[in-house]
């Protein structure tokens, strides 16, 4: 650790999967204010300057978001608030008081055309509406000049929270088939890990501000949602579980009509990441099996 000092940080979206981690990993380097809805409501962007300047923080981490993609299309104004408007209060909050903001931003962000990995420099088009408001928070950060970090992440879970994997394990132990999207291309994303790579990069950047900027913070390789549900399936029979499946249909996107375009590409080049931190992004599937493990009593 190259920081001497313990740090003052406010944590923004405590309960969340990725709150939820941060709270243990920032907790090593100094005095941590974690606030949920509470006591920092996003969708009340006016209200958030007045909040920073109570605590007086060295560093914000923000992992708060509306992340409910769907209702978005029908909620762009509480998303756009949340997802957009806050970080631009916040960056402001960040720039006044010389804090280092840390925010978390997605895949969304691009249209998913093509097969190869996106890298920080490609041109953005989100195609539905929570991607355009995680997009728009991004640009007022970097707008807004106060000094951040931004990581652009995809498909997290965690054992504490809702996702896909936790899903997957309940319908197996229901139903004998499953049908899942195989033309969506990602990697699923630890949020442990998402915490511990944030905590490294805040120590970091904050020794050296030729670090700060934005990065994609995935895990190592690439699947589709079936083939996560296939070893989150075969995990948790390894486990002892007591799955009812015996089949998982590989079907297209076009099978699961949603009021959201998801993009097909989802696959993020941490290269800059890895690079810069020297932080190892591991294979997608040992977080997802330790996370199996945590949950299984
Ligand atoms: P979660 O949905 O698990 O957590 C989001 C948190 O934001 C919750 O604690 C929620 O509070 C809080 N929140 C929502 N609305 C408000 C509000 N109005 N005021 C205050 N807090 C609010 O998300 P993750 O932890 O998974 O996501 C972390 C980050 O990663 C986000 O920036 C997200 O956009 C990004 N990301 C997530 C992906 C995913 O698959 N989950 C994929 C790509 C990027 P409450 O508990 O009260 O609901």
């Amino acid at each position: 650790m190259i920081y001497s000092q313990p740090m003052k940080i406010l944590l923004l979206g405590k309960d969340g999967q990725l709150g939820w981690e941060l709270q243990r990993s920032l907790a090593c380097l100094g005095e941590v204010v974690a606030l949920g809805r509470n006591e920092a409501d996003l969708s009340q962007p006016a209200t958030l300057a007045a909040v920073v300047a109570h605590h007086a923080p060295q560093v914000i981490v923000n992992a708060a978001a509306y992340t409910a993609v769907d209702k978005a299309e029908v909620d762009a104004f509480t998303a756009h608030a949340v997802n957009a408007q806050s970080p631009m209060a916040l960056a402001q909050a960040a720039k006044s008081c010389n804090a280092l903001l840390v925010h978390y931003s997605t895949d969304y962000v691009f249209d998913g055309s093509g097969t190869r990995a996106w890298l920080e420099t490609d041109s953005t088009a989100p195609l539905n509406v929570y991607g355009a408001s995680k997009l728009a928070g991004e640009q007022a950060i970097v707008d807004s000049q106060c000094k951040h970090l931004i990581f652009r992440t995809s498909w997290v879970y965690a054992a504490r929270g809702g996702n896909f994997a936790k899903t997957m394990l309940r319908l197996a132990q229901e139903r004998e088939t499953l049908s899942v999207i195989d033309d969506q291309f990602g990697a699923p994303t630890g949020a442990d890990w998402l915490a511990d790579l944030s905590a490294h990069a805040v120590v970091q950047a904050s020794a050296d501000s030729t670090k700060l900027g934005l990065y994609h913070a995935v895990a190592a390789g690439e699947t589709t949602w079936h083939g996560y549900a296939s070893e989150v399936v075969a995990q948790a029979k390894a486990l002892g579980y007591d799955i009812k499946t015996r089949q998982i249909n590989a079907v297209a996107t076009s099978a699961f009509p949603t009021p959201a375009k998801r993009p097909s590409n989802s696959r993020l080049n941490t290269g800059k990441l890895e690079q810069t931190f020297g932080i190892t992004c591991p294979a997608w599937g040992k977080g997802v099996l330790r996370m199996m493990k945590e949950i299984t009593v």
